[in-house]
């Protein structure tokens, strides 16, 4: 029975995976942004395992983080007690078992790839947009991974020097600001559950669209996959703006396959367990 946790800006979820890979026993908790994390993780993975011994840990985890000590870094839109957190090394010992992490969108990224809407592509860029924004790579299969993390949601599309607003990440003007469920909540007043003015979700889906831009732009990708909360929930609202929004700007390349996410609200903790599974030919974290 294999151990899985996918650590979110707003929630935490624990669970296990059985030989076949199906997903069970979940337990979901908000995230405390204060207090003593590994003991949270520690009690909420002692629920699901019911007792069994764990034969392996796979966690999904907001970026940046070190893939080498399996620690978090400094995550926008966690407080400072995540910050270095060493998560790899006490669940290892804790459990006596191996315990690989990695980044929640790469996680996600890979789920699509091989069991969601990027199956087929060649290179597909995966954009999780919820409370924040994170993006994942996949080419032919497997995670690019170079020196730590992709951060697509800190891409700068509108400077500080010209009134772009501040971002979580000490930066101005990011994706993230502008079109993540924070971001929403903070320029337009409510939370993006509350809100049905299209001419919201048209600007929301314009700073997406031009993301797509620039993401094909450098890597010539043949799909774009977006999921998370935001995605998820209102894609009805904001994939048409996509697409209009990349047509309008793209002239020299042609437009990749732009998808909603299929696999739900479980795909970090099914990427996770790829990751585990060795999907991902470069590591994936601790051992
Ligand atoms: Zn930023």
């Amino acid at each position: 029975m294999i151990g899985l946790i996918d650590i979110g800006g707003t929630k935490l979820l624990t669970a296990v995976a059985a030989a076949d890979g199906r997903i069970d026993r979940t337990v979901l908790r908000p995230t405390a942004q204060h207090g003593d994390m590994i003991a949270t993780l520690v009690e909420m993975l002692d629920e699901v395992r019911e007792g069994e011994p764990l034969e392996a840990i796979a966690a999904a985890v907001p970026g940046p983080f070190d893939r080498v000590t399996g620690s978090l870094l400094n995550p926008p839109g966690l407080s400072g007690d995540w910050h270095r957190l060493d998560l790899a090394g006490p669940l290892r010992e804790r459990f006596g078992c191996d315990v690989v992490v990695e980044n929640d969108a790469n996680c996600a990224a890979l789920a699509e790839a091989h069991l969601g809407a990027g199956r087929g592509a060649r290179l597909l860029v995966y954009y999780t947009v919820s409370t924040g924004i994170g993006t994942g790579t996949v080419r032919d299969g497997a995670l690019v991974i170079t020196r730590g993390d992709t951060e697509g949601g800190h891409q700068v599309l509108w400077p500080e020097s010209v009134g772009g607003p501040r971002c979580e990440c000490g930066g101005a003007g990011c994706l993230e600001a502008l079109a993540s469920g924070a971001a929403i909540a903070r320029r337009f007043g409510r939370r993006g559950e509350e809100i049905e003015d299209q001419a919201v979700w048209d600007d929301v889906g314009r700073w997406l669209g031009i993301a797509v831009v620039n993401t094909v732009a450098l890597l010539d990708c043949d799909r774009v996959v977006f999921g998370g909360g935001v995605a998820d929930a209102r894609w009805a609202r904001i994939g048409p703006t996509i697409a209009i929004t990349v047509e309008r700007h793209l002239k020299l390349q042609p437009a990749p396959g732009i998808r909603v996410a299929q696999l739900g609200g479980h795909r970090n903790l099914t990427g996770a367990l790829l990751v585990l599974r060795g999907l991902n030919p470069q590591g994936g974290g601790a051992g």
